[in-house]
C-alpha cells in the first residue's frame, strides 16, 4: 500500500491523460473518471483505476484533481448530489487545474469550505508537450498550507510551481498567460506570411529568429506546425477563445486596457466562426493567410 495521498483525477483529455499517468509512474494511487471510455482504458493500461462516476472516484480520495474544459464543467463536477462536494470526505483537497474564470474558483473555494473541503486553483501552461514531459508551469491560488500539501504532486507534474496569492489568483495569472501566448502566436503567424510572400526560406528564417530576441517557447513549440501547416491539436482554438473571453472580461473588471489582446481575441473568434475551432491555436496562421490572400 502506498503511503502517498490517494488521488481521484476527473477529466482525462489531452492534458489530463498524460498528467495523471505521470502521477501513476511516480507511485501514486490514481482513480480516474472522464466521459470517454477509451481514456479510462488508457489510464487503466497505465496502472491507474477507472471509476464509474464522480462519486465513486472521490469517495476515498485524499486529493481530487479536476482537468476539464471550462467553468461550466468544473461547476457540474463540483456541485450537485453526484458531485465532489457532496461525496468527498471532509479534509479532502480539491485541486482544479482547468483554466476557468477567477470568480468560479473563488466561489468554489467558499462553497467547499462549508463542507470542510479545501480548494486550490492550479491552472497550467506548457501545452500537451509540457504535460507529457512533466515540465508544466503551475500557477496556484489558495492558502499556503494547502499549497504545501499539494506541492509534492505539483512537483511530479511540472517544473515551475508558484503560489500566486489567494483563491482565483492562479486563474488570473493563467488569463495573462493566455493573452501573451495568443498575441505571440499571432505575431509569429504574421511573420510567417510576410516571410513567405517575400520569398525568404521560411525554415532558415524561423531558426535564426528563434535564436534572437524574437525567439520564444511559442516559436520553438509551433515552428514545425507553421512549416507543415499541421494544426492537429494541441490546444484547441475553442479553448483559446474561452480564455480570451476570460482575460478580456477580467481586465475590463479591473480597468486594464488590452488593445492588442482585444484584436487578437476577435481574430480567434473569427477563426472559430469559420469552422476552425477544433484546430490547434497555431491555426491563427490560417486567418492571416485569408487576410493576405495567401495559400490555405
Ligand atoms: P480536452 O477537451 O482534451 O479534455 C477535457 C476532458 O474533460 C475530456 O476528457 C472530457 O471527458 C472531460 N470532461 C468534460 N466534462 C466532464 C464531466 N462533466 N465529468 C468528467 N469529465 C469531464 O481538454 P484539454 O486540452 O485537456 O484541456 C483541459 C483544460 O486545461 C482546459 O481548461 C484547457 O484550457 C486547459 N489547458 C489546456 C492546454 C492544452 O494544451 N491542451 C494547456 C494548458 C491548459
Amino acid at each position: 500500500m502506498s503511503s502517498l495521498p490517494k488521488i481521484a483525477w476527473i477529466g482525462l483529455g489531452i492534458m489530463g491523460s498524460p498528467m495523471s499517468e505521470n502521477l501513476v509512474r511516480a507511485g501514486y494511487d490514481v482513480t480516474g473518471f472522464t466521459l470517454e471510455q477509451d481514456k479510462l482504458d488508457r489510464l487503466t493500461a497505465a496502472g491507474g483505476a477507472a471509476a464509474a462516476s464522480i462519486a465513486d472516484a472521490v469517495r476515498d480520495a485524499d486529493v481530487v484533481i479536476t482537468m476539464v474544459p471550462a467553468s461550466p464543467q468544473v461547476e457540474a463536477i463540483a456541485y450537485g448530489p453526484d458531485g465532489v462536494l457532496a461525496n468527498a470526505r471532509p479534509g479532502t483537497l480539491l485541486v482544479d487545474m482547468s483554466s476557468i474564470t477567477p470568480q468560479t474558483s473563488v466561489d468554489l473555494a467558499k462553497a467547499a469550505a462549508d463542507k470542510g473541503i479545501r480548494v486550490l486553483d492550479a491552472p497550467v501552461s506548457g501545452g500537451e508537450a509540457g504535460a507529457i514531459e512533466a515540465v508544466l508551469s503551475i500557477m496556484v491560488g489558495g492558502d499556503q498550507a494547502d499549497f504545501d500539501r499539494a506541492e509534492p504532486i505539483f512537483d511530479v507534474l511540472g517544473r515551475t510551481v508558484v503560489l500566486c496569492g489567494p483563491h482565483g489568483s492562479g486563474q488570473t495569472v493563467k488569463a495573462a498567460n493566455q493573452l501573451i501566448v495568443a498575441v505571440n502566436i499571432q505575431a509569429c503567424a504574421e511573420a510567417v506570411v510576410f516571410l513567405e510572400k517575400s520569398g525568404v526560406d521560411l525554415k532558415a528564417a524561423l531558426d535564426v529568429l528563434n535564436g534572437g530576441l524574437a525567439g520564444s517557447t511559442v516559436l520553438t513549440r509551433k515552428k514545425d506546425a507553421f512549416l507543415a501547416r499541421d494544426f492537429t491539436p494541441g490546444f484547441r482554438i475553442d479553448l483559446h477563445h474561452k480564455d480570451m473571453g476570460i482575460v478580456t472580461d477580467a481586465a475590463r473588471a479591473v480597468g486594464a486596457a488590452l488593445p492588442v489582446g482585444a484584436v487578437v481575441a476577435q481574430l480567434v473568434a473569427s477563426l472559430r466562426a469559420q469552422g476552425d475551432g477544433g484546430l490547434d491555436h497555431s491555426a491563427l496562421l490560417r486567418s492571416v493567410e485569408r487576410l493576405s490572400g495567401a495559400r490555405l
